[in-house]
């Protein structure tokens, strides 16, 4: 069953059976017939389509923003938010078909005249999470979409009006019924389409336990597969130089989503030197985040998105409370049965605590202190994960020197992490691989075939 449970009010709210495994065969069929005349229309008129897209999200963006804020409980600003940056990425592939399609004009010794041109495989398959459930679709299917591949969408069972809606609005802006279909399927029945000769990729963000799953079928039947895993990204601070900048970015980045992204500031590693102003003003600013309802504007952090969620973020608090962190911000003890989790922040975490090592997917920052610029960078790369990471310091040179050695798939100086239309976004290490966005994210599911001519 696919379930929409509103996180503030733990009230069911839509419920829709799954689909059989036939029609999840049937489904893949009909992508496939879609496909030969989906990739036969000219680029421009796909692009044109995108296009539309972009402009129903930009028309009815409060609309969707609200089903977000229902269905996952993503704080309304920050889900009007989420459907600009959904738009963006239709307007850029949109917007820029024709670059980003470019045969490439290749000088070989030989001095035959030679192109490589890139062009669509077939179905592919999308299997998306709920922390963002418009944008993690769009990131997939609209560079696909543009390519001429068509789109079979697997999304979260928690998710599934979301699902629908973005599967209406591409329909909506003229795509073919059949050249985008939302799936509710079960994540059982994934493996066998995966190994549907219909199916020519596929492409999964999410846990590490589905990516290895997804990925394992995926190479079995030799299939392109793209991860987008998870993330302890680390936020190093090595001075004090601007330390306001750092601080905000601390708390947007740990914060914002109720801490429910990949790429959140999971680790704070801060330098002796700036230490201790860097955590008064960091207490500080936590303390004040505006923490409640959802639906009101005001509010930066609402609740998780599920209230089992909080039971395992709590088990994690409590593995290092009990073997000597403390709570700087926030307080373990006051628990409710809701999918409410106050915002904290840990200090004294060490190597034997699950916080030191694992992802924590909610509002709980782990303030770890580093001696040197070299202990910070040990600390930052001691993670299995290497999705993004942030590096402050009022000496560029250094902050770039930093950046080189971590284990990373993205870094921001001096900045948010986030994501643009136009910049790659993956990650290395455990945290997957291939990427999405930009000039690569169009690329991952394309024949970069070689015409020549002696
Ligand atoms: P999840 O449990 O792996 O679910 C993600 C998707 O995979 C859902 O559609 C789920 O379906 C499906 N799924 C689960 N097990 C599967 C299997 N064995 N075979 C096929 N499909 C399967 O992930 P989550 O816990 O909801 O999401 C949070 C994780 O995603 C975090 O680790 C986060 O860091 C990561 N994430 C990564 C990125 C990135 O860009 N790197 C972005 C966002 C999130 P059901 O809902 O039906 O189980």
């Amino acid at each position: 069953m696919y379930r929409s449970t509103n996180p503030m009010t733990g009230l069911v709210e839509a419920e829709f059976p799954l689909l059989t495994a036939d029609e999840i065969a049937q489904a893949a069929q009909r992508s496939a017939q879609a496909y030969v005349q989906w990739q036969a229309v000219p680029r421009a008129e796909r692009a044109d389509a995108v296009l539309r897209i972009a402009a129903i999200f930009e028309s009815r963006r409060d609309e969707f923003a609200k089903l977000i804020t229902a269905e996952m409980g993503k704080p309304i600003s920050q889900a009007r938010g989420e459907i600009a940056l959904v738009a963006s990425i239709c307007r850029y592939y949109g917007g820029n078909a024709e670059t980003l399609l470019a045969d490439e004009v290749l000088d070989p010794a030989s001095g035959d005249s030679a192109v490589v041109r890139t062009s669509a495989i077939g179905p592919v398959l999308g299997v998306m999470p709920w922390n963002f459930p418009f944008y993690q679709v769009a990131r997939f299917a609209i560079p696909n979409l543009l390519l001429g591949n068509t789109i079979l969408l697997k999304h979260a069972s928690n998710c599934p009006q979301s699902a629908l809606a973005f599967e209406r609005v591409v329909h909506g802006a003229g795509v073919p019924a059949d050249a985008y279909i939302n799936l509710l399927a079960s994540s059982k029945d994934i493996d066998a389409l995966v190994a549907s000769p219909h199916v020519q990729g596929v492409s999964l963000t999410g846990s590490e336990k589905a990516g290895a799953s997804v990925a394992s079928q995926a190479g079995k039947h030799l299939k392109k597969v793209v991860l987008e895993l998870g993330g302890s990204d680390p936020l190093l601070v090595l001075d004090s130089g601007i330390l306001e900048h750092s601080v905000k970015a601390a708390v947007l980045g740990r914060f914002a989503n109720a801490g429910q992204a990949c790429i959140s500031a999971k680790r704070l590693i801060v330098l002796d030197e700036a230490y201790e102003d860097f955590s008064t003003s960091f207490a500080q600013a936590v303390s004040n985040i505006s923490f409640g309802d959802p639906t009101d504007p005001a509010t930066f952090m609402g609740p998780l998105y599920s209230a089992s969620a909080k039971d395992e973020i709590l088990e994690v608090v409590d593995d290092a409370l009990a073997q000597g962190a403390e709570l700087l911000v926030g307080t373990a003890s006051a628990r409710t049965d809701d999918a409410f989790l106050e915002p904290m922040v840990l200090v004294g975490v060490t190597e034997q605590m699950r916080a030191f090592h694992e992802e924590i997917f909610g509002p709980v920052a782990v303030l770890l202190r580093a001696r040197d610029a070299d202990h910070a960078v040990e600390l930052a790369n001691s993670s299995v994960y290497g999705l993004g990471a942030t590096v402050f310091s009022s000496d560029t040179a250094q902050a770039n020197a930093v950046a080189d050695r971590l284990e990373a798939g993205m870094v921001v100086i001096n900045g948010m992490a986030g994501s643009q239309a136009d910049l790659p976004f993956g990650g290395t290490k455990r945290s997957g691989f291939g990427r999405e966005l930009g000039s690569a994210g169009i690329a991952e599911f394309s024949n970069k075939k070689l015409i020549r001519t002696p």
